[in-house]
């Protein structure tokens, strides 16, 4: 075993495998990706989470759109490797003791390990047991035992693991933020000497999105933990997680260059450098996909940069046929599911993502007659997407969407598949034809499932935020942008409507005439340009970066 690290990440939330709920959505997911490129990339790093009994949920969607959200119960023992070491920590003046699993991210000979914290223990106080319940769960002081176990508790899991030497303390959101506290004190609380090894990344573009806890309720839980000066370096007014991460970083990144830009206004006197998140590129491409790759872009496992330089050499026929797989098998999946009878010559445009406000996921229904016209005999659409159960907002809109499938049913085909996670993205990011995101502009820190469609061949309809800005930068033959392309217009309402008749626009004069009244091959053409975009948007390219940029390497 080795006993240096370049990094060690730390990460609330891993999405690893689809069967084990140790994630909640799209910031689990990308940590999975980061570390599978970095075992690819021989890179010497650990992740460093916690072992959720219950993160992301079973979703089930009634006939009437009204929904079911169930834990559901996994062993870690199936999936994981119980080690023998356990480190403590003080949670509200109780001694809570800490067991790690480890999970293994091996690429040829190389390996990355994933250490998974648990409090789930015998001698622990019933209470302290569930801490490592609920992936998000409960209150601000659950919240704040939780990242005392991830932070505090997995600097400690580390070395009673042998890491003497660890070059960066990779902070993947402000959740792993008492990291820090924890090596303010392995080094007599001297600032400067934490900031010379810590790194954080910030997803977040708004405001009330980060972890903020009242100080009084902090040094209750937290305790003497929390350095004399904590108000200096994490907040006067109250404890913010991102502050503490920024103050003691010696290097700081947003998700993609807008999100960079954004950050920068939302913490001035910081430096915030911006690295583009990736997917990764084996993970994410179907097998038909892995199978073209092989026969004419070789090399590209080694270095997805290859798809760059040959996908407009590959053939007409064998994309296309590699496409029509893919789409067969989502078609499949969506008649099954739903009864319904979808067609896999029929142009099929998906959308699927978690259910939050700012992606506006009821955009296409704003207008349903003008949907109908663009629609009718010629598009069918597919959504997919999971609420939070006490989030009656986000349900409230699925069960909408639901009943439009049903209202516009003899113009509309519309199907919403339930349980959204990793291997229903699969899937869907393959086998649809276009990929439809609709996010407020500067509003989506980057977005990656449009990456796993472009590197399938599947072109995103998107607006210009994110990630999606800069790939339509790179080449607007990949795919289509919804919105104009002057800087955000302020009003939200104003926005949304703007961008509305946008995507009617869009829909109807460039993808449903492209799809049905072009050559083929213009269509092909811009698959073939999608797929070369991975030359940049994979989790390889990312590592590299941040091998360059955070972890000094
Ligand atoms: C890729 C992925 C996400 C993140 O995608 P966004 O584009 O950020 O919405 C979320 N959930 C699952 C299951 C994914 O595969």
């Amino acid at each position: 075993m080795h006993t240096k690290l370049t990094t060690a990440y730390f990460t609330m939330e891993i999405g690893i495998d689809a069967r084990m709920p140790t994630y909640a959505g799209g910031l689990g997911i990308l940590a999975a990706d980061i570390m599978r490129s970095c075992a690819d990339l021989r890179v010497n790093a650990a992740c460093v989470t916690i072992g959720w009994r219950h993160g992301y949920l079973a979703q089930h969607i009634r006939a009437d759109g009204t929904q079911e959200y169930e834990q559901f119960a996994w062993k870690k023992e199936e999936f994981l490797k119980k080690l023998p070491q356990t480190v403590t920590v003080e949670v509200e003046g109780r001694t809570v003791t800490i067991g790690c699993w480890l999970y293994t991210v091996q690429s040829g000979d190389h390996s990355v390990p994933v250490y998974f914290l648990d409090t789930d223990l015998e001698g622990n106080d019933p209470a302290d047991r569930g801490i490592t319940g609920q992936l998000y769960g409960g209150d601000g002081a659950m919240r704040l035992r939780q990242e005392i176990v991830l932070g505090i508790g997995g600097v400690r899991m580390l070395r009673a693991l042998g890491y003497r030497d660890i070059g960066t303390f990779h902070m993947n959101e402000g959740h792993a933020a008492f990291l820090t506290l924890e090596l303010l004190r392995e080094r007599d609380y001297k600032d400067d000497a934490v900031r010379a090894s810590c790194a954080f990344t910030t997803h977040t573009p708004v405001k009330a999105g980060h972890d903020v806890f009242p100080y009084d309720l902090a040094h209750r839980i937290v305790g003497d933990m929390l350095p004399w000066h904590i108000r200096k370096i994490a907040g006067n007014d109250a404890l913010s997680m991102t502050e503490l991460a920024l103050n003691m970083s010696r290097y700081t990144c947003g998700v993609s260059q807008i999100h960079g830009e954004v950050s920068r206004k939302m913490f001035p006197g910081h430096a915030v450098d911006s690295i583009t998140n990736g997917v990764h590129h084996i993970y994410w491409a179907c097998p038909e996909m892995q199978e073209l790759f092989d026969r004419r872009a070789s090399g590209w496992r080694e270095d997805p940069a290859v798809l760059e330089m040959v996908s407009r050499s590959f053939d007409d026929e064998e994309l296309w046929n590699a496409h029509m797989a893919a789409k067969q098998r989502l078609i499949d999946e969506v008649n099954r599911q739903t009864g319904k009878q979808f067609s896999a010559q029929c142009l099929t445009i998906a959308s699927a993502r978690r259910v939050v406000p700012y992606k506006r996921p009821e955009l296409l229904y704003t207008n349903l007659e003008r949907l109908k016209e663009v629609c009718s005999g010629s598009v069918q659409i597919i959504h997919a997407g999971n609420a939070h159960p006490s989030d009656p907002y986000s349900q409230e809109v699925i069960q909408r969407m639901v009943q439009r499938g049903k209202e516009l049913e003899g113009s509309v085909q519309i199907a919403y598949l339930e349980n959204y996670n990793p291997d229903l993205a699969r899937i869907l990011v393959a086998g649809t034809d276009v990929w439809l995101n609709t996010p407020m502009r500067l509003h989506e820190a980057s977005g990656t499932s449009g990456m796993k469609a472009c590197l399938n061949g599947v072109l995103n309809l998107s607006s210009l935020d994110g990630w999606w800005a800069e790939a339509y930068g790179r080449d607007p033959e990949a795919g289509w942008r919804i919105g104009p392309l002057v800087k955000a217009i302020d009003d939200p309402e104003e926005h949304r409507k703007v961008d509305a008749e946008d995507l009617y626009t869009q829909m109807q004069y460039e993808v449903v005439h492209e799809y049905y009244y072009s050559e083929r091959r213009r269509w092909i053409r811009r698959m073939k340009r999608a797929i070369g975009l991975m030359g940049y948007f994979s989790s390889q390219r990312c590592v590299q970066e941040y091998c360059r940029k955070a972890w000094n390497v």
